[in-house]
């Protein structure tokens, strides 16, 4: 059975028309009839860390990943109490170097956000929710020699793993760029599964280093969402 891993960005009233990357902002309005309505279609929602039994085969059912990228603290103070409210469990992909910090990589792009801080991530994890690595900086890996990838894949986990006293075991590529020396690099650093920005569900046969995701923006209403989940339509390539 494919599993569609769900990604989201940032979970917040959505800044005025015109402004770049939009469309990744989704009302928590709109997050929170998502999350019911796939409660309600009798789907469980899981962090990458509780989907592994499914995606290794062990284990079947009704399932779908939750991932948010980047670690807004939009996604603490919106998304969580939502999540809790349905009894799933996410994975927020965080960058080490910007604990407290803000969308720094993104800089003369969009309005600065601001990402979870100690206190923020520290309530994350005791709620049941999965950190998982998005590099220390938010590094397009392509453009780096594999010393200074490596740096920031294995960086981000030893920070986060460090100063939160957690275990990371799931990677997230910034951009969604990579090449084929990046996903053996993931795999040799000891994370277990990294996901793309490549449309598709997770079938189980899926190399483990480059898995698909369902993309949600903000524009993405209920029936889209059914139709991504439930038919092959994610699956095409392209
Ligand atoms: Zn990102």
């Amino acid at each position: 059975m494919p599993i569609p891993i769900l990604m989201y960005h940032q979970i917040d009233i959505p800044p005025i028309r015109g402004t770049p990357l939009r469309g990744l902002v989704v009302h928590p309005k709109d997050f929170n009839n998502q999350m019911r309505w796939l409660k309600w279609m009798g789907y469980q929602g899981l962090s990458m860390r509780d989907l592994e039994p499914y995606l290794a085969g062990k284990k079947q059912g009704r399932v779908f990943g939750i991932t948010l990228d980047d670690g807004y603290k939009n996604n603490f103070d919106n998304a969580l109490p939502v999540l809790m409210k349905y009894g799933f469990t996410a994975t927020c992909y965080g960058v080490s170097s910007q604990i407290g910090g803000t969308n720094a990589w993104d800089a003369g792009l969009v309005a600065e956000k601001q990402l979870m801080g100690i206190q923020e991530w520290a309530g994350w994890l005791k709620s049941g929710m999965e950190i998982g690595a998005h590099t220390r900086t938010h590094a397009d890996l392509t453009a780096l020699s594999d010393d200074a990838a490596i740096e920031e894949i294995s960086g981000c986990k030893t920070d986060f793993e460090r100063e939160l006293d957690c275990e990371v075991r799931h990677f997230c590529y910034p951009f969604g760029r990579f090449g084929s020396n990046h996903t053996d690099l993931v795999r040799k650093m000891g994370y277990l599964t990294a996901t793309t920005t490549r449309r598709g569900r997770t079938q189980t046969n899926h190399n483990a280093m480059e898995l698909p995701r369902v993309m949600v923006a903000r524009a993405t209403y209920l029936l889209q969402l059914f139709v991504k989940m439930e038919t092959s339509y994610e699956d095409k390539r392209g």
